[in-house]
């Protein structure tokens, strides 16, 4: 598959003055290629929407990028973003990579109509024609089903919240990015919504052939999308590898966890088990392996050598004890 985005060692910094300094992303390198459906998952906090910020570039203050390469591919060869002028990176922002930001179906503008949110939006970047732009805008509409002569006349308050999110991937489409982010796209809906969008996801990345990357805390969401996932724990990258082989034998602690931690696995929310603990103060990450405070596999090797993500069958890992973890993938209780 041809590559569309190599991100390589990305690091983005907060500077929190007098409080310290914190690394909210640390090191990650991954690819997508053209037309993938790509998950990132981890906790809250671990470090999922900053990453996707620094990929537009959009990281705000008093974070910064302060390492790495995002080399996006063009016919000619790649492009490093991180060396585009702030001009260049804003033409290239919708258009080429576009992002839903957590949270943003609350954040439509609450006195302006849905097709006047999608002119401007399409004005920022491209003059075109009214006549033009809502052509578009329909049909970008109906890609996410939606009945355009309806959505188009109505006011955020008007539509329900999953509507609202359908819209705004919608307005997503319409510059026709390569590129699409979505943080957290479902989190705010009910179970029955989140299934109608994520088949909508799932439907317009085959259809257009689009690359999406999918920013979510639930597995299951997962499950029901993207061929390929990406575990994040702690600013880090520690596992990588298709849904399908991650759901059969996850390889990393973590990822382990959080499956055990999924309702829908056992099928009753009895046999579900948290992770025990919380993740790091960032601050001040642990020594070693960042996952060791929480992990049972943790041995005296993982409190004082940090593990680099290896490849691993296809796969990536960051554990010492990953042939262990992978082994036991049927043993019934290592989180007691
Ligand atoms: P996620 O999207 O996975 O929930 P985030 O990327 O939002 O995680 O946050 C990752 C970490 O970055 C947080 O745990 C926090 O330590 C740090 N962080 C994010 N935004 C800020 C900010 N504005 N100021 C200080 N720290 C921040
Ligand atoms: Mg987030």
């Amino acid at each position: 598959m041809k590559p569309l985005l190599q991100v390589r060692d990305l690091r983005v910094t907060f500077d929190l003055g007098r409080h310290g300094r914190l690394t909210a992303v640390d090191g990650v390198s991954f690819d997508l290629a053209r037309g993938e459906f790509v998950a990132l998952v981890g906790e809250s906090g671990s470090g999922k929407s900053t990453t996707a910020l620094a990929l537009i570039r959009l990281v705000p203050p008093p974070g910064f990028i302060s390492g790495g390469r995002l080399l996006w591919w063009e016919d000619e060869g790649p492009v490093d973003l991180l060396r585009l002028s702030a001009s260049q990176m804003r033409e290239r922002r919708w258009r080429d990579i576009a992002m839903i930001f957590q949270g943003a179906q609350n954040a439509l503008n609450p006195v302006m109509r849905i097709a006047e949110q999608m002119i401007e939006t399409m004005r920022a970047h491209h003059s075109m024609p009214r006549g033009e732009i809502l052509e578009r805008a329909a049909r970008c509409l109906r890609m996410v089903r939606l009945e355009p002569s309806r959505v188009l006349r109505a006011y955020p308050h008007e539509l329900s919240g999953g509507m609202r999110q359908r819209v705004l991937i919608a307005m997503s489409l319409l510059m026709n990015p390569r590129l699409l982010i979505l943080d957290e796209p479902t989190t705010a809906l009910d179970v029955i919504t989140q299934a109608h969008i994520l088949e909508i996801l799932r439907e317009i990345q085959e259809q257009l052939g689009l690359t999406m990357l999918l920013l979510t805390h639930d597995l299951a969401v997962v499950a029901k999308t993207a061929r390929r996932v990406l575990i994040m724990y702690a600013g880090q990258i520690v596992e990588e590898a298709p849904t399908e082989a991650l759901f059969e034998a996850p390889y990393h602690p973590y990822t382990r966890g959080l499956l055990q931690a999924m309702p829908t696995l056992r099928g009753d929310l009895a046999g579900k088990r948290p992770i025990p603990g919380a993740p790091p103060d960032l601050r001040h990450p642990p020594p070693g392996c960042r996952f060791h405070p929480r992990c049972p596999y943790a041995s005296e090797i993982c409190r004082q050598l940090e593990p680099a993500l290896e490849e691993a069958g296809g796969r990536r890992v960051a554990c010492h004890h990953w042939q262990q973890v992978a082994q036991e993938v049927l043993a019934p209780e290592p989180y007691g």
